[in-house]
């Protein structure tokens, strides 16, 4: 890597490139790869979705919305958060896709020096958010506690990370890269730890759709302070889109509307009315169902030999490395072979995993599985 330029500020100087990035520049130089690499869903929008988008276009919805979004799209959201978890959020607002969400979170509530609970593993950006922010990052365990073991918190040691400076404890379930959806009694859990101590829950919720467990808890149920951001890019397969959303206590969010007027002004317009117009109509569940058989596949297939249980939600899995194999040697085998996925020292502070995508076709599917069979064989 070359030396960044002295005169960036040091706040962007802290940030190094992500390493998903220099695996999809690979991709492009690459014939036929096995790309289990993958964080967006291998399916097309639903057309009604394309089409309203369309409608609205040529209908001339291109100009501004008011910063939050669109009031009717506000409102269901709200009765629909409502419905499922049982309490209403104060307010909402339409962001530019998750990541927007986090920005004005992140923004909102973290001075230097403030001290933010994070998952490890858990996805990138947050941890480099929290160091724009000057803020500092306290990981807390998501590994198996046992060989063989899911993975899961454990309140109890979370409780002893808090210090007088946290200010967020972040939740992602389903996770981004492990698969594992948190219990009832472990969103519980954390809540009640949240709210001892008058934290915020911040909740990434962008894979709810890919849950394959029956039940699924939010801490909108519980958490006293609760920041819900959740998104279409993955349900809708619309990642292009730049659309989320984010729900919470009026304090919190009218900040976060604020940053959002003078950041990204609105979450993209067209498509704002498009979900608007299209989502009533749209059922998802199919996809749900076909993820769950991708999922099956995936974990039949990996569990002989890398004894990897079955993910609980997201299109992810993060199997332990075969033997006493470091990822870079994995990866570098993998790749040769044309199989590509992430190293899981990406998102962790360990090099003991690496996380496979199964947002991908049958074939892409079998190959990769083979490929990993393949290796585990060589590095046991
Ligand atoms: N959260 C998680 C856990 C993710 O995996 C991603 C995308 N990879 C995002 C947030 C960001 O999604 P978007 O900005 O497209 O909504």
């Amino acid at each position: 890597m070359t030396t960044p330029d002295p005169r960036l500020s040091e706040r962007v100087r802290g940030i190094e490139p992500s390493g998903i990035r220099r695996i999809f520049e690979l991709i492009a130089t690459m014939q036929d790869p096995i790309n289990l690499s993958i964080g967006q869903p291998d399916y097309d929008p639903p057309p009604a979705l394309i089409e309203a988008a369309h409608r609205a276009m040529l209908a001339g919805k291109n100009r501004y919305t008011v910063t939050q979004g669109l009031p009717e799209l506000n409102a269901g959201l709200l009765d629909e958060v409502a419905a499922r978890y049982g309490r209403r959020p104060e307010t909402c607002l339409m962001t530019s896709g998750v990541s927007g969400g986090l920005v004005l979170t992140f923004m909102s509530l973290l001075d230097p020096g403030d001290e933010v609970l994070l998952p490890d593993p858990g996805f990138v950006m947050y941890r480099h958010l929290a160091t724009l922010c000057g803020a500092k990052v306290r990981y807390y365990d998501l590994y198996p506690r046992q060989a063989g073991g899911r993975f899961g918190v454990d309140v109890a040691a979370i409780e002893k990370l808090v210090t007088k400076r946290t200010k967020i404890l972040f939740v992602n379930s389903p996770s981004n890269p492990t698969g594992c959806v948190l219990t009832r009694a472990e969103i519980q859990g954390l809540c009640e730890v949240a709210n001892r101590h008058g934290l915020f829950v911040v909740s990434d919720e962008i894979y709810d759709l890919f849950c394959y467990v029956d039940d699924y808890a939010s801490p909108v149920s519980y958490a006293e302070h609760c920041i819900q951001l959740g998104g279409y890019s993955k349900s809708y397969g619309v990642p292009g889109w730049r659309l989320g959303f984010a729900t919470g206590p009026a304090s919190v969010l009218d900040a976060m509307k604020t940053m959002q007027q003078f950041t990204f002004v609105c979450a993209p317009a067209p498509f704002q009315y498009a979900l608007l117009e299209a989502m009533p109509a749209i059922d998802l569940m199919p996809h749900r169902v076909q993820y769950r058989q991708k999922r099956d596949f995936i974990a039949a297939n990996l569990h002989p030999v890398y004894g990897l249980l079955p993910p609980e939600g997201s299109f992810y899995a993060f199997p332990r490395l075969p033997g006493a194999v470091d990822s870079a040697t994995f990866l570098q085998a993998a790749l040769q072979q044309k199989l590509l996925i992430v190293p899981g020292n990406s998102f962790s502070q360990r090099d003991t995993h690496f996380r496979l995508s199964f947002a991908a076709d049958e074939r892409d599917l079998r190959r990769g599985v083979d490929v990993l069979n393949d290796l585990a064989r060589q590095f046991a």
